[in-house]
């Protein structure tokens, strides 16, 4: 019986990289902000390259900049297993975020070497670039070059505050590799396994220290303009205004109550704009944003119809145009991957529960590629995007085996 890979791990080892990473982009609060392509995440992704090397991996990237640290296997003709998740960070960024993905992908990797076994199929570490969408929106740009879920010109073409193309940046970072072939783009690998803190407070509210995690909900996404007509405030009668700001004000009003049922329905305005936006003047235009989620994809529907509806009923004398920019539909993850990831848990005695993710990652992109799935470890208060983001170091630890379990586990697939 050989040993598992699991019993390799080694936690303090996986806690010092986490904190060595996180001190490319550290703020002075704790934090990380780390922009996707730039010189600090490139700095960071040459410490993995760096870290990878020394453990006898070989590094590989690809035209949108993805890092891959492969581990061959017995078998490399065959697919490998990818596990990771991002090295990117928020500009307002926690430690953990993407970067304990990867880091425990290492580990796992460096566990299963010193077990002194070698796995039928390769492993690949992979950082995916530009999964928060900060710098570049949208994000998940690297998981979506990769997958083919949007064409490389399109990805490219994304431009940061300062008018940089993501195709520049990815040019720059790529000039910076030492000996990292690039790959193409257009196969699918035999599996995916991200590890992820949670970012919400159940795992932690439960006490449970293994998530996992059956699917990601559904989500869309919307800009609403409303145009009305600038007046004066203190000569134009009530009745024969057209106030956008009022209009606004009544169709969100509405819309938060029909987003109500479920009580698990997660809908927010988080973008508001108004113009001009001066006290003395009637609001000619007010811009904003209305983000749904939602784990049952006809509870999404329903409430769509709804916003169509109530967008239009509660306008008032205004004009209102409504923009769905993104639609992504709720997915389960591959049953062999959960039952893989309960089973690696179980055998470690690690309480371990079912659990939905209800914000967007990589893993979506792959999960219609290759058998898929996410494990999650819980945070602090759930908090995340947010220098207090914080992870126990037994959690983290905890994941990393798990994770060694699972890709040895998979890595042992059949053709
Ligand atoms: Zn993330």
């Amino acid at each position: 019986m050989p040993h598992r890979p699991s019993g390799f791990v080694d936690d303090k080892r996986l806690w010092d990289r986490l904190m060595m990473l996180a001190q490319f982009g550290a703020r002075e609060d704790g934090g990380v902000d780390r922009p996707a392509l730039s010189p600090t995440e490139s700095d960071a992704r040459a410490q993995l390259v760096a870290w990878g090397r020394a453990l006898g991996l070989h590094p590989f990237s690809d035209a949108m900049a993805n890092l891959f640290l492969r581990l061959e296997g017995r078998r490399p003709e065959l697919p490998p297993v990818l596990i990771g998740s991002h090295i990117d960070s928020q500009p307002t960024g926690g430690k953990f975020d993407g970067a304990f993905g990867v880091l425990a992908g290492l580990e796992a990797v460096e566990a299963i070497i010193a077990s002194g076994q070698r796995p039928d199929r390769s492993i690949e570490v992979v950082a995916w670039t530009n999964e928060e969408g900060s710098r570049f929106a949208p994000g998940m740009a690297g998981s979506e070059a990769f997958t083919g879920a949007k064409p490389l010109e399109i990805l490219h073409a994304a431009k940061d505050a300062a008018g940089c193309s993501a195709g520049a940046a990815v040019a720059e970072v790529l000039a910076k590799d030492v000996d990292v072939p690039q790959r193409a783009f257009g196969w699918a690998p035999a599996a995916f396994v991200e590890p992820h803190i949670e970012q919400g407070p159940i795992l932690e509210k439960r006490n449970i220290t293994i998530g996992v995690v059956t699917g990601i909900q559904g989500t869309r996404r919307y800009r609403v303009r409303v145009s009305g007509e600038a007046a004066h405030a203190g000569t134009t009668l009530r009745r024969d205004r057209r106030d956008a700001l009022m209009a606004a004000v009544r169709i969100i009003h509405a819309i938060d109550r029909v987003a109500r049922e479920p009580d698990d329905v997660m809908l927010t305005v988080g973008l508001f704009e108004v113009k001009p936006n001066a006290p003395s003047v009637i609001p000619e235009e007010v811009y904003f944003s209305i983000d749904l989620r939602h784990t049952d994809d006809a509870v999404v529907d329903r409430i769509d119809a709804e916003i169509r509806r109530l967008v239009e009923a509660e306008k008032g004398p205004c004009a209102v145009e409504l923009r769905q920019i993104a639609h992504a539909p709720s997915l389960t993850f591959s049953d062999e991957v959960r039952s893989l990831v309960a089973r690696a848990a179980d055998d470690l005695s690690l309480p371990s529960m079912d659990i939905y993710s209800a914000a967007g990652h990589d893993a979506r992109q792959l999960h219609y590629v290759c058998p898929t799935g996410m494990i999650f470890v819980p945070c602090r208060g759930g908090i995340s995007h947010n220098p207090a983001e914080w992870a126990e170091p037994a959690h983290v630890a905890a994941g990393a085996r798990v994770l060694a379990d699972v890709a040895w586990a998979l890595a042992a697939r059949g053709d």
